[in-house]
């Protein structure tokens, strides 16, 4: 896989720059800019820069990193004289602790050696807004779902990501309009973790860059207005051995699947922090809007947390419904892989499997079938998260730099709606969070 693959494979003759990406602790992606003659050192020597200033990354004392460029993510811009590469992070030679891509491959090849590769899609959510100036979002439409009219501008963009989406190696599939007025999805093809996971970044590039060009900007903000749906990213995941889908059964999905739920339900709490990582995340996991609250699976049902979607052939998975598109999507699909794992080791029978509407059952009946509650902040998803060998394991020694980061976030929440005498339990969508998260 490293070797450089020539020239002439790989060069239009039309990119003068090369774009080095990764990705910081929020999964925000970052990078550098070197001239395309440099493509060569990029893989086989790497780049040096300062991660200091990297959220999440080094402290001063000790920031020289060096990236180094993975050639099969290559890919150019369309509409610019620029190509992007994914890479990998070095400290002094050894791979760099805390970076996500890294932490996200280690869990795969761990995969690898029983001899399973996990494929995930995802189904990103956004919003198109216009906007004031302000913070007072104006909505480009007032459309809901699946609707076919409403603005024609929404419906061009959505072609317009289509249509540029294979120069980034993604594969269209469903666009669509939401239920939110001027929120959106577009879905593409699923792959192996690690490649989805790259896929995420560039997807929400390409969204933000061509709605830009429109004059409207896409947030994938979990919940940027309060009162309406907000922006879900759920996982669907399989795995496969030998070519086989191991999630298959004879009479629905196999009881690796259902161990795998058992898994995910086991140590849901603790996933939340990684796959909900936001304060805003937790405006989003409230009843009404098709967001899972409860810790809950089930066929049909889309109040559950894990769904079994019907299927045919060779297509069985199961649906996470909790990730919103502000997670890190390395550390996602790391976590909630191990997780998984972990139930299918452990032969952990999922319990609280409910088919009626979770939200429509009083606290008695959840109690009777065991369904318990996902965690209701931020706060209360990290101190989860403190207590999961499992998932903190996942994150190796990155997880300190997780805990302490968030941990700040969540203060810093604090702090702001003490100076503005806002309740600590209000709903509402407040200003912090969409400066800090509106471009997520
Ligand atoms: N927007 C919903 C969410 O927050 C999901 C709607 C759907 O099922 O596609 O997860
Ligand atoms: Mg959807
Ligand atoms: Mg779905």
């Amino acid at each position: 896989m490293n070797e450089i693959k020539s020239a002439k494979s790989v060069f239009s003759g039309k990119s003068r720059f090369l774009q080095l990406v990764f990705v910081d602790i929020d999964g925000m992606a970052k990078g550098m800019e070197v001239p395309i003659e440099r493509y060569e050192d990029v893989v086989k020597e790497g780049i040096s820069f300062d991660g200091s200033s990297i959220p999440g990354f080094q402290g001063i004392e000790d920031s020289d990193l060096t990236f180094k460029a993975d050639p099969d993510t290559y890919v150019e811009v369309p509409w610019e004289e620029v190509a992007k590469v994914f890479g990998y992070i070095y400290k002094n030679r050894e791979p760099y602790y805390a970076d996500p891509r890294r932490i996200l491959k280690s869990v795969t090849e761990d995969l690898q050696k029983e001899g399973i590769t996990a494929y995930i899609g995802v189904e990103p959510e956004f919003y198109l807004f216009e906007k004031n100036g302000s913070w007072e979002l104006k909505l480009p439409d007032g459309g809901g779902y699946f609707d076919l009219l409403g603005l024609d501008k929404a419906r061009e963009i959505k072609r317009a990501i289509a249509h540029y989406m294979p120069s980034f190696k993604l594969i269209p599939e469903v666009l669509h309009h939401e239920v939110g007025p001027g929120q959106h999805e577009i879905g593409f093809r699923f792959a192996d973790a690690l490649t989805t996971a790259d896929n995420i970044v560039r997807f929400k590039y390409l969204v933000k860059a061509v709605a830009e060009s429109y004059g409207l900007y896409a947030t994938f903000m979990p919940k940027p207005l309060f009162g309406q749906p907000g922006n879900g990213m759920h996982f669907h995941i399989s795995l496969w051995n030998d070519g086989k889908n191991i999630f298959v059964g004879d009479n629905g999905v196999s009881e690796e699947a259902l161990y795998f739920i058992g898994g995910i339900l086991e140590h849901a709490k603790a996933l939340t922090a990684i796959t909900n990582p936001t304060v805003n995340s937790y405006k989003r996991l409230v009843p009404g809007y098709e967001a899972p609250v409860y810790i809950s699976w089930g066929y049909a049902n889309r109040s559950a947390l894990v769904r079994i979607p019907a299927y045919k052939g060779n297509s069985a998975r199961i649906e996470y419904r909790a990730p919103d598109p502000s997670t890190n999507p390395y550390f996602a699909f790391a976590t909630v892989l191990k997780a998984g794992m972990d139930g299918i080791r452990r032969q952990i029978e999922p319990s609280a499997h409910v088919e009626e509407n979770v939200y429509e059952l009083d606290d008695k009946a959840r109690a009777l079938l065991g369904v318990e509650t996902l965690p209701s902040t931020l706060a209360v998803a990290l101190e989860a998260l403190k207590k999961d060998k499992v998932v903190k394991e996942a994150l190796g020694k990155a997880y300190h730099n997780f805990i302490k980061y968030k941990t700040k976030e969540w203060e810093a929440y604090q702090e702001y709606l003490e100076r503005k005498g806002i309740p600590m339990d209000s709903m509402e969508v407040t200003e912090w969070e969409l400066e800090r998260y509106f471009y997520v």
